[in-house]
Order: C-alpha cells, then structure tokens, then sequence
C-alpha cells in the first residue's frame, strides 16, 4: 500500500492523534462564567510573571497554545515546567525511549519558539512517559513548590483537578493535576520544605490565581482570535503525535495531514466569528 493510500485511510476516520490529548477535553461548553474585573483579563496582562505545569511536552500547545502565544507577545515572563519526557508514545517498532525523548524535545521548542517563547523558558523535570505516578510524591510537591517559590507566579497554568470530584485524567495527567494543586499549600507555608528558604532563601508564594486546562468545567474564556494560525503551527510541530508519524517515524508532515490538524483546531476553538480557549479559573487555589 502507498504511503498516500494509507494516509488517506488514516484521516478518513478522523485526525489520528497520538496519544497526548486523546481522551482529553481539550474544549468543552462554559459551565459558569467567571466574572474578572476589567483590566485583569488574560488578554490584557503584561510584565507578570506566568508559571505553567504542563504533563507532557504537547499538552501545553494543544491546549493553550492561542493564550501562551498571547502572553508572549504582550511581554509576559513565562516559564513552562513539562513533568516527563513523553518517551513511550510510538508504534515504531525501530524507535528507541531515548530517541522519542529527543525528538519530543525538539518539538516542544519548536512549538514554543512558534508562540513567542524561547527554549530557555523551558524547565524539563524529566521524568518518564507512564511514569509520574510512580515518581515519591513527596518529592514531586517538593519539585513544584519550589519552582512557585522561585518564581514567585502571578498566575499558574496547570490541568483541571476537578471541583466537586476528581475529574478523570489519563496517566501523568492526573499526577499532574494533584500534585501541582497540592504544590500550592505546600508553596504558601515555609515549614513545608524549609529547605527552600534555609538554603536557597526562596521565600514562599500563595499563588493568587490558578488556570485549568483539560476543565470538564470551564468559566472563563481567553480569545485567541489573533494567535489562532499560531496555535495551528505550534501544534502541527508535534509532528510525532499524530500519523503517519506515530506508526513510522518521519520528520516531515505531509501538508494532508497539517491541513487535518487546522480544520480541528478551528473547528473547536469557533465561537462565532472568534476563537476561544476554555479554563476553569480559581483565585487563591
Ligand atoms: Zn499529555
């Protein structure tokens, strides 16, 4: 069979997407609109400092991607901490964890460099793929808390642990979604790892406003209208997240495949004649 053949069988049912936002919400309806005073929109941010926790070096792209590339661009400071080295999601029998860990890598920058953020902006944990779960959550919340401390974030950017209940996450997502929010009480006293302050005079944070992504129950909405084209390119940077890519690794994405990726993109982030991305948004979390 041809590679053009396959490929055309691979998209007739749907986007083959990998492995990072399937089974995600990466989009749903507005559960309750937060009300934000006026001036302290996302969109309207500038100088702040802006921390995100991102599972693995895509979902950062998938689902925030409008909005990181907004903040760029209006001279936020953000620093996106990535928890693994996303090394086992390939089909390539000839793959190898330490080259998928490098290629992953790779990707990542380039979709940061797309939105306006550099590769020194990048903090890689370095823990990995499937493995998170299994890392000493003590010293996980440890990791995280002084990562708040140090840089000390007008708003974090992280993965929705649920209101009410535990919403649902894949493996390392939901790894991700407790231990950064527990990370947060942790970061707001100094007798939780005081070591922070002792040996490296990193004083703690109350985090005063907390953003979910991958939210079952979103209330806030950020327009990425202007940064849409961006969000597409950084995503299609993935190139090893979706076919043909997964089955057989190749570097190049064919422009079927890319023009796949923009018409999903734009048809989930469409709100009339805008586009969106959805967060459940929390003061003092
Ligand atoms: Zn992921």
């Amino acid at each position: 069979m041809s590679d053009r053949i396959r490929w055309a069988i691979l998209l007739g049912i749907g986007l083959v997407w990998a492995s990072a936002a399937a089974g995600q919400p990466l989009i749903v309806p507005l559960a309750e609109k937060a009300e934000v005073a006026a001036g302290d929109r996302v969109e309207d941010w500038t100088g702040k400092s802006i921390l995100v926790f991102t599972p693995h070096p895509d979902d950062d792209t998938f689902s925030m991607g409008g909005t990181l590339a907004r903040l760029a661009a209006n001279d936020n400071k953000i620093v996106i901490v990535i928890f693994t080295n996303d090394n086992k999601g390939s089909k390539d029998l000839d793959m190898t964890r330490e080259r998928l860990a490098r290629i992953r890598r790779a990707e990542e920058e380039e979709a940061c460099r797309v939105l306006g953020i550099g590769k020194e902006s990048l903090v890689w944990l370095g823990y990995d793929d499937g493995d998170l779960e299994y890392a000493d959550p003590q010293h996980l919340r440890g990791e995280v808390c002084r990562l708040i401390k140090k840089h000390q974030p007008d708003a974090v950017f992280t993965i929705d642990p649920g209101v009410k209940w535990d919403q649902w996450h894949k493996t390392d997502h939901r790894m991700a979604a407790r231990i950064t929010k527990d990370a947060f009480i942790a970061a707001e006293w100094h007798l939780y790892y005081p070591q922070h302050l002792l040996d490296e005079g990193l004083k703690p944070h109350p985090v005063p406003v907390a953003y979910y992504f991958y939210s079952l129950e979103p209330n806030y909405e950020v327009d990425i209208t202007g940064q849409i084209e961006a969000k597409i390119k950084a995503s299609a940077a993935h190139v090893s997240q979706f076919e043909p890519s997964v089955t057989k690794y190749t570097p190049a994405m064919p422009e079927v495949v890319f023009e796949k990726i923009a018409a999903k993109f734009r048809e989930m982030h469409k709100k009339d004649d805008r586009y969106v991305e959805r967060f459940r948004r929390e003061e003092s979390p």
